[in-house]
């Protein structure tokens, strides 16, 4: 999970990962309070649990849609042939299919990811 807190010096976003679902999964591994030192002015502070933020992953998003669309492109001409070699429609049906499972996948991830940052930001510490 992406997470984030902001400096109050100058404003810059400072990021970092933890493997937890909430702020209380959060504390337990890493302390009530968080040390982050800014990367733009230096500043350190520790943050408060309820001062830190889930965000998204862009990384992840990206790697989604690359799914996306590389697996529908390359599924689509492996199977291109096929859909001339066969009259049945339930066979056509079934390539079909195939083609959006692609589609599914790349959901499945932004999906998971959109319920987790929710899920984090809506649970406040304390
Ligand atoms: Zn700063």
């Amino acid at each position: 999970m992406k997470l984030q807190a902001r400096c109050e010096n100058c404003k810059a976003y400072l990021s970092f990962h933890a493997n937890v679902a909430d702020r209380f999964e959060l504390a337990r591994k890493r302390g009530e309070k968080i040390d982050l030192s800014c990367s733009h002015c230096g500043t350190k502070k520790a943050f408060n649990m309820n001062e830190i933020k889930a965000v998204e992953n862009k990384f992840l998003s990206i790697a989604g849609l690359l799914i996306f669309l590389g697996g529908t492109v390359g599924l689509f001409a492996y199977l291109w042939p096929y859909f001339f070699k066969t009259s049945y429609i339930y066979a056509i049906a079934g390539l079909i299919g195939v083609l959006t499972i692609p589609f599914f996948i790349y959901q499945a991830i932004n999906h998971g990811q959109e319920n987790k940052v929710q899920y984090f930001n809506s649970k406040r510490y304390g």
